[in-house]
């Protein structure tokens, strides 16, 4: 008598699928963390093909902690992390670069937190997220090797909404896609994705004009490195207007207002006061006659 042939098991298709291994390496830099228990802590990391992991250093507050030195802000680390049913588990740690010199400066550091901020906002957890970790570090570069903060605040506004694929419009007008000239006038439009020729009305919301020189120097954010850019020599009102369209872009692409910015603009205008006060205390000295 014939038989049918057994009949295989459906195997379901998970099945095929490598097992994640256990332990994993990864670079990472802390966004942040809070405390948890009595010598724990949770972190909130980026890597750059994991991107957002929130994980636990346990032990870390004690004062004899391996891995206690390691895990700051500020530094790229080298991490050997044991997966775990809601946080992965940091077994060992090591610094790669510490940007110690960013952590002598308040201006820096607050400008760090910012951006620590800005990048956890943009990344999703466990995705690819390399070209915002690599913005991310080499800020970090910038600001431990004393570049003025300002600057590589807008240059990192710039790249983070370019890397999220919403790059800021400074060539060309939003609306009519006609190429900017020089005699017109400009209005700054987050919400629409850059600049808007003088032809349409802006939504009421949005009036802000913008100067041929703001606009000049978006394009610089645009076209040039950074280390070109750090060399430029710019009035102050034209900063202070691209510091305020950067950030109300990245306000409207990340869809909020970042929480550290009140902190950054004490630190600043409290640097901006002191160097005021600096100044004129040197007019005095100046002799008169
Ligand atoms: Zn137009």
């Amino acid at each position: 008598m014939l038989r049918a042939a057994p009949i295989p098991a459906l195997v379901p298709a998970y099945a095929y699928a490598m097992p994640l291994p256990r332990i994993y390496h990864t670079e990472a830099i802390v966004l942040s963390r809070f405390e948890l228990g009595e010598a724990d802590r949770v972190l909130t990391l980026l890597t750059p093909h994991d991107g957002k992991l929130k994980v636990i250093a346990k032990g870390v507050r004690r004062p004899r902690s391996r891995i206690g030195g390691a895990v700051e802000p500020f530094a790229e680390l080298h991490l050997v992390l044991a997966r775990a049913r809601t946080f992965d588990v940091i077994t060992s740690a090591s610094v790669g670069h510490a940007w110690l010199a960013l952590r002598e400066r308040l201006e820096s550091t607050a400008t760090a937190w910012y951006l620590a901020e800005l990048s956890e906002r943009a990344v999703e957890e466990r995705a690819f997220a390399y070209p915002v970790y690599a913005l991310l570090r080499r800020a970090y570069q910038l600001l431990d090797d004393g570049m003025a903060p300002g600057r590589v605040a807008r240059w990192f506004e710039f790249g983070l909404a370019d890397a999220l694929g919403m790059r800021p419009e400074v060539e060309r007008c939003v609306e009519c896609d006609r190429v900017l000239e020089q005699d017109e006038q400009f209005r700054w439009v987050p919400m629409l994705g850059g600049t808007l020729c003088s032809r349409h009305l802006p939504p009421p919301s949005e009036q802000t004009p913008l100067s041929l020189a703001a606009l000049k120097l978006l394009r610089a954010y645009r076209r040039l490195d950074i280390e070109a850019i750090a060399g430029l020599r710019l009035p102050r009102e034209v900063e202070t207007e691209v510091e305020s369209a950067l950030r109300s872009f990245i306000r409207n692409v990340l869809e909020r207002e970042a929480r550290s910015l009140p902190f950054l603009d004490e630190v600043r205008d409290h640097r901006a006061r002191v160097g005021v006060m600096a100044r004129s205390a040197d007019a005095e000295v100046l002799p008169t006659g």
